[in-house]
């Protein structure tokens, strides 16, 4: 099981602003292993250290586009240019299994440092562009549902009787959020942080 848990909607912790990485340190390189062992294991295509409770500008990416390279990191990034604006469909592992329909620039330039405090800047397009913009949305206190385009949020219901097992079912935001606070409840008191 990985070390950190993904925080849920709802926590005070994904509202705050992540303050700029100073110090490139061993601390630096643990935080960033510890973020892709929860991504990976949560299946997710990115995560912000906000999410793991750390209010560091860090977030951490998997190449969609090619699933075998290493995980993208960057620290401090900051949008270069952002270009165009396509309308997407948008999840988040703290808030599991809502989706909703967001615009996001079709082509982003982020720019930023490696870990080890190399520059470092990365070209995406399409899903990167968006999956950059929402993880740099988290280092603001940002979530998709803030952004979410009206009548679109809904939920990612298991059904059996659906050819890919699973349907959506439309919700609204007070709806959902009442679903994660029982959520975060539950975790609480199974001793969770
Ligand atoms: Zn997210």
């Amino acid at each position: 099981m990985a070390k950190r848990e993904i925080l849920v909607c709802g926590d005070p912790r994904l509202r705050r602003k992540a303050l700029p990485v100073r110090d490139f340190s061993e601390d630096l390189a643990q935080l960033v292993q510890d973020m892709v062992e929860a991504m990976v294991e949560a299946d997710g295509l990115g995560l912000a250290a906000p999410q793991v409770g750390e209010a560091a500008q860090v977030i951490v990416l998997r190449r969609e586009d090619d699933p075998d390279a290493a995980p993208v990191c960057l620290v401090n990034p900051k949008t270069v240019k952002a270009e165009g604006e396509v309308q997407q469909t948008e999840g988040c592992l703290s808030l599991p299994t809502l989706y909703g329909h967001v615009l996001r620039p079709e082509s982003a330039v982020v720019a930023g440092y490696t870990p080890e405090g190399e520059e470092l800047e990365v070209t995406g397009e399409g899903r990167l562009a968006q999956a950059l913009m929402h993880e740099i949305d988290h280092l603001r206190g940002k979530l998709f549902i803030d952004r979410v385009l009206p009548d679109s949020l809904r939920w990612l219901v298991p059904d059996p009787e659906e050819e890919d097992g699973y349907r959506f079912e439309p919700t609204d935001l007070p709806e959902a959020m009442a679903a994660f606070e029982r959520l975060r409840q539950k975790r609480e008191e199974r001793g969770g942080r």
